[in-house]
């Protein structure tokens, strides 16, 4: 992999945007492949990168430089947005169990008394 675009954020540093056409074009490695597809997993980023890679009928028509010009604001806005937004991830699943717990804890007892 590429130390270019090392993130403190992801296990594994961003494959870089010809890694990523590569690999929606099946012309990875199985290991460059799999490695590729481990990261994915984990980076949002990525995982939409290559999402919109892959719904692009003709790559070879798309002029270069537009594509690296939009990789690196990709690149520069995740970095500042990529913790918080995981943090905030969390907090809402925390709160959604909790509210999840209470309400059915209230049905429960709803049902309990009215039902005797
Ligand atoms: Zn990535």
């Amino acid at each position: 992999m590429n130390d270019h675009f090392t993130d403190i954020f992801t296990e594994t540093a961003c494959p870089t945007q010809d890694q990523l056409l590569a690999y929606v074009e099946n012309k990875l490695s199985a290991a460059e492949r799999h490695e590729v597809e481990r990261h994915i997993a984990d980076c949002e980023l990525c995982s939409e990168a290559v999402e919109g890679l892959a719904t692009i009928s003709h790559k070879e028509q798309i002029p270069g430089w537009l594509r690296q010009a939009k990789w690196d604001l990709l690149q520069k806005l995740r970095k500042k947005t990529r913790k918080k937004r995981k943090e905030h991830y969390y907090l809402y699943i925390a709160i959604i169990s909790l509210l999840i717990l209470f309400l059915a804890i209230a049905v429960f007892w709803l049902y309990h008394f009215t039902s005797r």
